[in-house]
């Protein structure tokens, strides 16, 4: 079975969606991190991240193995990093199998992005797209980035919030989208726990 979950930066799909795969003992891909590894390589390297080429031989010969311990790239300036590389088709060609064939092999997996039911996972069991308004979404990344010991600035983390979502839902390719057949859950008004409970019911509620 696959879950496909897609929705705005910070919406508490990452969250969520681990919280289903261990819920259901199903594999997790936070997607995001691979954007984010691929721009920090090059930040890395030195290399603009307007420089599409390198982006591109950059996510074809991405290590994608130890990403969810590495804490750098859950940073703000990687997220931001991110959504710039994350525009370039050919990024994403290189980044497309790898995610395809993610729950080959397993019980189900739980994959998390912005394209993940439009695009990665089009034949997903269930789709969920995950969104909040923007200032609830900037609230709890604000408190996110003070608890892990970031500066951080709520002003400009909505700020941040709102051009990545510009930015994401208006690029060409890939843009940030629900599918046709996905199930949209508003989380402003709700916490994580009750968030994961609506969540639980609609996944039950495909299966029944
Ligand atoms: O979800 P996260 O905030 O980690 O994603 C970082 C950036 O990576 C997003 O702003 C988006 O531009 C890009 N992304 C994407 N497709 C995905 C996952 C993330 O374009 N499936």
């Amino acid at each position: 079975m696959i879950i496909a979950i897609d929705g705005p930066a910070a919406s508490g799909k990452g969250t969520l969606g681990k919280r289903l795969a261990e819920h259901y003992g199903f594999a997790h891909l936070d997607t995001g991190l691979l954007y984010r590894a691929v721009a920090r390589v090059l930040m890395d390297r030195n290399v603009p991240l307007a420089d599409r080429d390198a982006a591109a031989e950059v996510a074809q010969n991405l290590d994608v193995s130890h990403l969810e311990d590495d804490s750098r790239l859950r940073g703000a300036a990687m997220g931001e990093a991110a959504s710039v590389v994350s525009a370039y088709q050919p990024v994403r060609d290189a980044l497309l199998a790898f995610q395809r064939g993610f729950g080959a092999g397993q019980p189900g997996a739980v994959l998390d992005g912005r394209d993940i039911g439009t695009v990665v996972c089009p034949d997903a069991d269930v789709k969920l797209f995950i969104t909040a308004a923007p200032e609830e979404r900037a609230r709890r990344r604000h408190l996110e980035l003070l608890r892990r010991g970031e500066q951080a600035e709520y002003e400009t983390i909505l700020d941040d919030i709102r051009r990545r979502d510009e930015r994401d839902m208006n690029r060409s390719t890939a843009p940030l989208k629900a599918a046709t057949d996905a199930v949209t859950l508003d989380t402003t008004h709700l916490d994580a726990d009750a968030a994961f409970q609506a969540a639980l019911k609609i996944v039950e509620g495909k299966h029944s």
